[in-house]
């Protein structure tokens, strides 16, 4: 059967990433270019709830692309886990003639996103966005390659100071269960290990490499770690070595909210722009229950279920890089 999309409802939902402005703004204009109207939805799927819902020109998305964080604003959204919560919001889709979503995300959004689209038979599309980029076939995700940057110009302060007072520094990185942040950041600055929730290090090996590296002559070791309860996070493991290994000056730094901030690179404005005219491409060409993603440079369509239950796998080439970089 013919279905013809007049109009697209566009949100971000879950934790922001810098890039979602870029999406946001490639979405409304691709969608415009191909003669289809857009209706923002405020604060994700909250705002379809409370009725937060305006209708997008092209100049409603004029210099957003260098902006972090997100226009729509975003929100975790209960009620919407519910079959109640998620009946109101197919009930203002109708009301509001939007006949096919794009969700710009993390897992939670895009899980939401699946439910509705199979309980109301919606045309969906999802954008992958989050700074810890765990989600399932897409090489990168919205935010990460400028939260990666963020957090190597901080360490790249803190080594300054640690190499000025012979310091040990455990510096926390955030990226829930996924160590891509923790592992990448500390190639990219140069950092002695990664502590990540993938690969198992015990007390002794972490204390084998940093005394290697100030027997060397180092005079400073920085170890990135990832926040996790398999890991025990920056604390956890700064807690452990002063215990077991008293001769050294630990400190403890945990980056927090500053990594999810901040102008999105260049790779990310990039990625944002070409995902959100592949969205609006997908939804014309039939596709729906789909995330964009990007493998080796070139756009692809995952199924949600894929994108959202299978681990991203690691980079065992990355683990040996680091490995044969901080001897
Ligand atoms: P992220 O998208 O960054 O992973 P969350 O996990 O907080 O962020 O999810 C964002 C929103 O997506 C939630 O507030 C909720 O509205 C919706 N969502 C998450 N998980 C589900 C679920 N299991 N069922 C329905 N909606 C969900």
């Amino acid at each position: 059967m013919e279905y013809r999309i007049n109009c697209i409802g566009i949100l971000t939902s879950g934790g922001d990433a810098p890039g979602m402005n870029a999406a946001i703004r490639s979405v409304t204009r691709t969608a415009i270019f191909n003669g289809i109207r857009v209706k923002a939805i405020y604060r994700g799927y909250s705002g379809f709830i409370t009725g937060e819902i305006k209708e997008f020109e092209t100049q409603n998305v004029s210099n957003i692309i260098q902006q972090g964080g997100t226009i729509l604003k975003t929100a975790r959204c209960d009620e919407f886990k519910t079959p109640e919560g998620r009946r109101k919001v197919y009930d203002r889709m109708v009301e509001e003639e939007i006949d096919a979503l794009v969700v710009i995300g993390g897992d939670g959004t895009l899980t939401g996103a699946r439910i509705l689209a199979q309980e109301f038979n919606v045309p969906i599309v999802g954008v992958p966005a989050t700074i810890d980029n765990d989600l399932f076939g897409t090489d990168s995700t919205l935010g990460y390659d400028t939260a990666l940057n963020t957090i190597m110009e901080a360490v790249d302060k803190i080594r300054d100071t640690a190499s000025s007072h012979n310091r040990l520094f455990f510096i926390e990185v955030m990226g829930r269960d996924a160590g891509f942040l923790a592992l990448n950041s500390a190639i990219a600055s140069g950092a002695e290990a990664a502590i990540i929730p993938e690969k198992e290090t015990k007390a002794d090996q972490l204390a084998e490499l940093i005394k290697n590296g100030f027997r060397k002559s180092k005079n400073s070791s920085i170890v990135l770690v990832a926040e996790s309860d398999v890991t025990g996070g920056a604390n956890g493991l700064a807690e452990r070595m002063r215990r077991e290994y008293p001769e050294y000056d630990v400190r403890v730094v945990i980056l927090g909210h500053i990594q999810r901030g901040g102008s999105p690179t260049a790779y990310d404005r990039i990625l944002a722009s070409r995902m959100g005219v592949a969205a609006i491409d997908a939804l014309l060409d039939g596709q729906r229950s789909i995330m964009i993603g990007v493998v080796n440079n070139q756009i692809v369509h995952v199924p949600f279920t894929k994108a959202i239950k299978d681990d991203k796998p690691l980079d065992e080439h990355l683990v040996s890089v680091l490995h044969i970089l901080s001897i």
